[in-house]
């Protein structure tokens, strides 16, 4: 999940990475196996870091699973109103 503007950056890695232990760096800065550094994903671009690549994919998910859910929920509402027809007619 993404959340917030703010990254991490490692002092080796040329990659900056979301608050996400999906990704394998993330979850060792949040287990404290790496040092990093807390910057906004502004800064770390200007920079020259590139989100890191598993990052980008978990954050690619995560706006295609809140695209899903929206059909969903569309869906749901599209069924409700059917079912309410039915027993105004019938
Ligand atoms: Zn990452």
């Amino acid at each position: 999940m993404h959340t917030g503007d703010e990254v991490f950056i490692t002092k080796t890695g040329k990659n900056y990475h979301y608050f996400d232990d999906d990704c394998p760096t993330t979850s060792r800065i949040l287990k404290g196996r790496i040092a990093a550094q807390r910057i906004k994903e502004t800064e770390a671009i200007a920079k020259g870091y590139t989100l890191c690549r598993h990052c980008a994919k978990e954050y690619k998910e995560d706006l295609a699973e809140r695209k899903g859910c929206g059909t969903a929920a569309l869906l749901f509402l599209g069924a409700g109103i059917i079912l309410l027809a039915k027993q105004l007619l019938f």
